[in-house]
């Protein structure tokens, strides 16, 4: 599997609820190779969102590895794991998450800012760069508004912007369209696509909407946490 440039291995994770043990996910092995779409289909409680948290170093397996560009990334340091999830890996959620007080142009601008990226040139470089992925997606017209002046389709393509700033290798969505209608979420998943095929972006998308299946290069089905 040495084209796979993100690997699970095994992977588990148990929680605990209530004093009873929940296993959300339950010795997962995947591979996903640079520049193909995967839809991770089940249905709700499958451990979708969990397995994605976990491939995207955002929430430590109790059991397994995550490998990413050779890298076993729990075995990190925690502020050397964000960096490199900060660098490498761009995330796309269901709400949105912009930060109310800030534009769309501020907001894309985020996460290089806080990788240290805007000190030098007073953030013109980094600015610059969030245009562009404002620009990529379909937003150049928007850059000064408000989240509060943006509609829900428009705010998603903010955070898809903010998400390619770092010019990431892959993008993890979990549930992007979930908040949307069917043709705001059509021209979402256009935006995405569109983004796979121009600027060679891997794409992991986690939905429960089965109308996803017949679009992505690969499908990987999970029930009980376990790959069906
Ligand atoms: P999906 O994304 O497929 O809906 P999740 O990954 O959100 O599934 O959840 C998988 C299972 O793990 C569910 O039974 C859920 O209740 C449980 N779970 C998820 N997160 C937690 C948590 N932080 N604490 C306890 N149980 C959790």
């Amino acid at each position: 599997m040495s084209d796979h440039f993100l690997l699970a291995q095994d992977v588990c994770k148990t929680y605990k609820d209530e004093g009873k043990k929940v296993k959300a996910v339950d010795g997962v092995s995947v591979g996903f190779k640079k520049a193909r779409s995967t839809a991770i289909l089940g249905p709700s409680g499958a451990g979708k969102s969990t397995l994605l948290h976990i491939l995207g170093g955002l929430d430590k397996p109790t059991s397994g590895r995550i490998v990413l560009g050779g890298t076993d990334i729990y075995k990190l340091p925690d502020k050397r794991r964000a960096y490199i999830r900060n660098k490498r890996v761009g995330f796309v959620f269901q709400f949105y998450h912009l930060l109310s007080e800030f534009t769309a142009l501020e907001n894309v601008m985020m996460p290089a800012l806080i990788m240290g990226q805007g000190a030098a040139d007073k953030g013109q470089n980094v600015r610059g760069r969030a245009a562009g992925a404002l620009k990529l997606v379909g937003l150049s017209n928007r850059m000064g508004h408000k989240p509060s002046e943006l509609s829900g389709g428009e705010s998603q393509r903010v955070a898809i912007a903010r998400a390619i700033i770092n010019e990431p290798e892959i993008l993890l969505c979990d549930e992007p369209t979930g908040n949307l209608d069917s043709k705001t979420s059509e021209s979402i998943y256009e935006i995405l696509f569109d983004l796979k095929s121009r600027i060679g972006l891997s794409l992991v998308i986690v939905t429960h909407d089965e109308q996803l299946s017949g679009k992505t290069d690969d499908i990987i089905r999970l029930k009980d946490g376990k790959i069906a």
